[in-house]
């Protein structure tokens, strides 16, 4: 089974019936050829942003974690877990040359003994840009305050903590009452606002950083990332993560002109497999210790991927929602 879209979204949300399943044979495996069982598929911003007026074929597009079940190649023997760029798709047939979209060659995760959800996670792709845009983009310092949206999200969550890690003071916005107290109680922010009912956000930035933030990674984009913009301490770094705000439009930010801080939009694809492979080492060492918490929103059944989907762009998911197949 596989999902196309059936008409081009209208609006922000897609609707059910914009998504089709389609079944199909599996074809004989070829020499170099594997076929993957699909354990877990991801439901992520990103692919909402490349769907605005066409018809995006989900049926290649998506990361999923499945189990090697038979192979002509011995790079990827049966029986291994691989992480792949193959869409939503109960079953996949690779050869593990890199994806289109991302130019990423199938992988076997480094998770140890984690469960193997994690592998699309805080030990996957969401992982990997919180890691490398934070601590390469951002550099946050000891004592610097920092700024996250979507801060109960896959990577949101991430980049919270890890910035705590690094004796920062973290204020995160998100988009509930409970997500609030959750980010507070339970993963160490130490300001959570909801963005959604904060009527003043410049005033109220400004009575926590009256000599403004150090550092603003940026999930979300548009009226929310402008009021933060405004409240940056002179040379500033602000790390423009996604812009999610918006994936149903083509609106812009609405970034001033004139900046007195510096800014840099980013993708985790821009850095090598090494550097994207140290991070995923150096977030299992503090998951191992305990050091970062992990959180994902698991919804069952294949059918599901398009409810669970609308439900990570509405923000019923805290950290990564992902769909067990
Ligand atoms: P999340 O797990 O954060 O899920 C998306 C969240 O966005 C929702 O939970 C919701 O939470 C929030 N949201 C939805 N609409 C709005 C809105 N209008 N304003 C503010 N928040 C909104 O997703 P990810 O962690 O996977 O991704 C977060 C961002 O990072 C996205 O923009 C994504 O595109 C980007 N990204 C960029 C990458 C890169 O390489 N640059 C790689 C991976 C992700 P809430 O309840 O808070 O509204």
């Amino acid at each position: 089974r596989k999902y196309t879209v059936r008409n081009a979204f209208k609006g922000f949300l897609p609707k059910r019936s914009d998504f089709e399943t389609v079944e199909e044979q599996i074809p004989t495996l070829q020499n170099g050829e594997f076929l993957i069982k699909t354990e877990y598929i991801s439901v992520d911003p990103y692919m909402r942003s490349f769907a605005n007026g066409r018809r995006t074929p989900y049926d290649q597009f998506g990361f999923q974690v499945g189990k090697v079940i038979e192979s002509k190649n011995s790079e990827y023997p049966t029986g291994v877990y691989v992480v792949s760029h193959s869409g939503w798709r109960d079953f996949a047939v690779l050869n593990g040359e890199p994806d289109d979209m991302f130019n990423m060659k199938p992988y076997q995760p480094p998770i140890g003994d984690l469960p193997i959800s994690i592998s699309l996670g805080a030990l996957g792709m969401p992982g990997m840009t919180a890691y490398l845009g934070l601590l390469e983009i951002c550099k946050p310092k000891r004592n610097n305050i920092i700024c996250v949206t979507s801060a109960a999200g896959a990577v949101g969550l991430l980049v919270g903590q890890i910035a705590r890690l690094k004796g920062c003071t973290v204020i995160g916005f998100t988009g509930s009452d409970e997500k609030v107290h959750i980010l507070k109680q339970e993963y160490g922010f130490h300001h959570v606002f909801n963005y959604k009912s904060t009527t003043n956000i410049r005033d109220t930035l400004k009575l926590i950083a009256p000599s403004g933030i150090n550092c603003f990674f940026d999930n979300v984009g548009g009226e929310l990332s402008a009021a933060i913009m405004d409240c940056m301490q002179e040379n500033g770094q602000v790390a423009i993560c996604g812009s999610i705000s918006n994936y149903g439009d083509s609106s812009s930010h609405h970034i001033k002109q004139k900046y007195h801080y510096k800014i840099e939009a980013f993708s985790f694809t821009q850095w090598e497999w090494s550097e994207q492979s140290h991070a995923l080492t150096q977030l299992k060492i503090w998951i191992d210790k305990g050091d970062i918490k992990v959180k994902e929103t698991v919804t069952d059944g294949f059918e599901k991927l398009p409810h669970a989907f609308v439900g990570m762009l509405k923000g019923e998911n805290v950290g990564k929602a992902v769909v067990k197949i």
